[in-house]
């Protein structure tokens, strides 16, 4: 047997067993080693029968006195026998189980998990846990036991053994990869240690250690892997050179100033677009930065030198904003920008994407439509991803593949925790804008309960007098009695008799068609509707700078970071601008969470704050996607180790950038191996 063998090649799994473990994401040998356990039961420490409490669980390692009785009461079949060890005896019942009366047999020693009551004077442990304890195999009783996710006709007992098996059989042939260097400097276990330690733990330390190091290892590799990817694309010239960087007719067209975090960026971006090499770099820069006009200076510099721009967002509606505000600017400097989404007739579609290969179109801005087989481009020099978080890493990747080494240009307005930002996006050069156009009031946020909602109304109501327009969001699309949760379909009704009866409302959430969601969301933004009521559909990217306030439904069930976009839908324009966060939650971290919105205003610090709050939660779950799946490392725990397999990376990295030295070969075949795969430097369609 080897670690890349099919399962099915281990005995005891035959056709049926290797389709249960294929079902759990097991393919091969390897798979099945790293199958890590979800949770442990520590069936390690046993009660003697007479320190058993009563009403307590207890687990207890006793023999069988006599053949089991069977016998029915009622409509009931029990089954019972008289257990005892050294100090005692009790009686176990089994309901309805009939068949253990052959099972248990006398004398056996068996290991009982359960909680024991006073029954007829006796001590009676009613239905537990059973197992039957042998020597030889204790892989189920007597020690700590790995518990993992199953899936229907797969159990416990069946993965452990073959587990065991396995790592046992293959023990002399797993070897270490790591550089003893780093290891030693990291005070790691050793890797086979480690594997057989996550499964079977000796003991919580023993545990403790095999886990630091299995996590590390998927951090360290992940982000190795990456540094090398960058080193990669840094190592191919572009495909066509930039090198004219004369900005000002794009500057001067543009209806504000810079500032001068845009400023900085774009002269970073410069340098980048300067060098031989492609550029490859994210943007990050808090919500109403004002990363669309670095955007657009991007491919106003791609026109020039002759190449065409992509721009990707990740929906329908932030695409057409996208297209609606650099198409007429491009227009006045005879640069021609064309929108392309799944949502256009067949017929546009095709013409736009002609154009896109003549070369017709200088600026593509559309929806994953763009990473399609049929669209090709005739010199696409520059990609740009909106909102990158919302497309993997791949996505990206696919879009690259369309050009000759173009330039990469990644934009995020996700504030990412500084010590995850590297792992996240480490194959990027980073670029913040650290300043927001001047003029800007602070946005001033309120936590409220629903006691208030007449006043916060009558609030609503003054600034729509006064020409403004307000979002109202909530957490749900249709009213469930279960939830109680404000709901979107449901909302303008509710308004019927509130002072907001006679405004001008319209709602958008996700289910609608994106022809329905697109022509409210521009009849919000010519101002024909006073309140949007919203799911978090407008959460990424909506630019209505009329729009004044933020109302939060049930505020408490968004995170941190999320309450931070929605809020920055608002306060865009010139205008004062207010969020109202409306939650009658009881729970203390909530309020808290809510309590810290309205006092700070800065991305990055909400996302750390969310992090220790809330945990990494969907955050995450969109962010991750794109990077392989974390298996084991969970990116809020495990921020400590975090740390130390960056820093052990980089300086893997730094000395010795093409793995070539003897000591790191090992680690560039588990390199090899683990994302051969993985395309991510050579995307094909
Ligand atoms: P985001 O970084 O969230 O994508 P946008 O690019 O949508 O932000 O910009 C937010 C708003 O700020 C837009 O209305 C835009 O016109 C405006 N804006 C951008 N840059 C400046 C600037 N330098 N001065 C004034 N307003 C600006
Ligand atoms: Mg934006």
């Amino acid at each position: 047997m080897e670690i890349t063998s099919e399962i099915s090649t281990l005995k005891n799994v035959g056709k049926k067993r290797t389709e249960l473990l294929n079902k759990v994401g097991i393919y091969t040998v390897f798979d099945l080693m790293e199958y890590v356990p979800r949770d442990y039961t520590d069936r390690s420490k046993f009660s003697a029968l007479k320190d058993v409490t009563v009403g307590e669980e207890a687990i207890v390692k006793v023999r069988i006195k006599s053949k089991p009785e069977a016998f029915i009461r009622g409509r009931l079949r029990i089954v019972r026998v008289t257990v005892y060890d050294e100090t005692g005896e009790a009686a176990v019942i089994w309901f309805n189980q009939p068949y253990l009366k052959n099972t248990l047999k006398p004398k056996d020693e068996y290991l009982i998990t359960g909680k024991a009551e006073i029954y007829q004077n006796r001590l009676t442990f009613t239905s537990p846990d059973f197992e039957a304890v042998k020597e030889e195999e204790s892989i189920n009783t007597g020690r700590i036991v790995p518990k993992y996710h199953l899936t229907k006709n797969l159990n416990q007992k069946l993965l452990r053994r073959l587990i065991y098996d396995t790592l046992t059989e293959l023990e002399p042939q797993i070897k270490e990869y790591m550089p003893q260097k780093v290891l030693e400097q990291n005070g790691l276990c050793s890797r086979i240690f480690a594997l057989k330690n996550i499964h079977f733990p000796e003991s919580d330390e023993a545990f403790f250690q095999a886990r630091r190091r299995l996590v590390f290892d998927e951090l360290f590799l992940l982000r190795l892997r990456l540094l090398t990817v960058r080193g990669e694309i840094k190592k191919e010239a572009c495909g066509i050179p930039y090198t004219f960087f004369e900005t000002d007719r794009i500057t001067e067209a543009l209806p504000f100033k810079l500032t001068t975090g845009q400023q900085q960026v774009i002269d970073e971006i410069i340098e980048d677009l300067s060098s031989s090499s492609p550029m490859n770099r994210l943007v990050q820069g808090d919500v109403g930065s004002g990363k669309t006009a670095v955007a657009e200076i991007a491919c106003y510099l791609s026109y020039i030198n002759g190449a065409q721009s992509a721009v990707m967002a990740p929906t329908d509606v932030l695409a057409t904003q996208h297209y609606q505000t650099f198409a007429p600017l491009f227009e006045r400097l005879g640069i021609k920008t064309v929108l392309l989404k799944g949502s256009l007739p067949a017929k546009d579609k095709r013409e736009i994407k002609k154009q896109i290969k003549s070369g017709e179109a200088d600026i593509i801005i559309g929806t994953h439509a763009l990473i399609q087989k049929g669209v090709e481009f005739k010199e696409l020099g520059l990609v740009i991803t909106d909102e990158q978080h919302r497309f993997g890493v791949n996505q990206r990747h696919l879009l690259t593949a369309k050009g000759k080494n173009p330039h990469t240009l990644v934009m995020s307005a996700t504030p990412i925790p500084r010590t995850l930002g590297l792992i996240l996006y480490g194959d990027l050069d980073i670029s913040t804008i650290t300043t927001m156009p001047s003029g800007r009031a602070k946005t001033d946020t309120f936590y409220v309960t629903s006691a208030y909602r007449q006043r916060f109304y009558g609030f609503i109501l003054n600034q729509i007098k006064e020409g403004r327009q307000a979002y109202i969001v909530c957490a749900a699309i249709e009213e469930n009695e279960k939830s109680n949760l404000k709901a979107v379909n449901s909302y303008i009704k509710s308004l019927d008799d509130t002072c907001l009866r006679n405004v001008r409302k319209a709602f958008v959430h996700g289910k609608m068609k994106p022809e329905e969601k697109q022509q409210t969301m521009n009849d919000f933004a010519e101002g024909k509707i006073d309140i949007l009521i919203a799911t978090t559909v407008i959460e990424v990217g909506i630019n209505v700078p009329n729009a004044s306030v933020m109302l939060i439904e049930d505020a408490d069930r968004f995170g941190l970071s999320q309450l931070h976009q929605l809020r920055g839908r608002v306060g865009r324009g010139e205008y004062k601008s207010y969020c109202i966060l409306v939650s009658d939650t009881k729970s203390a971290p909530s309020k808290e969470r809510l309590k810290t919105m309205t006092k700070t205003a800065d991305g990055f610090e909400l996302s750390e704050k969310d992090l220790t709050l809330r945990g990494p939660g969907d955050f995450f779950g969109t962010l991750q996607h794109g990077l392989p799946p974390l298996k084991i490392a969970n990116l809020y725990k495990d921020g400590e180790i975090l740390k130390e397999a960056q820093n052990a990376a980089q300086s893997l990295y730094e000395d010795d950038p093409e793995l070539k030295k003897s000591p790191n070969e090992p680690l560039k075949e588990r390199l090899f191996e683990l994302y051969e795969a993985d395309k991510i430097t050579a995307p094909s369609l």
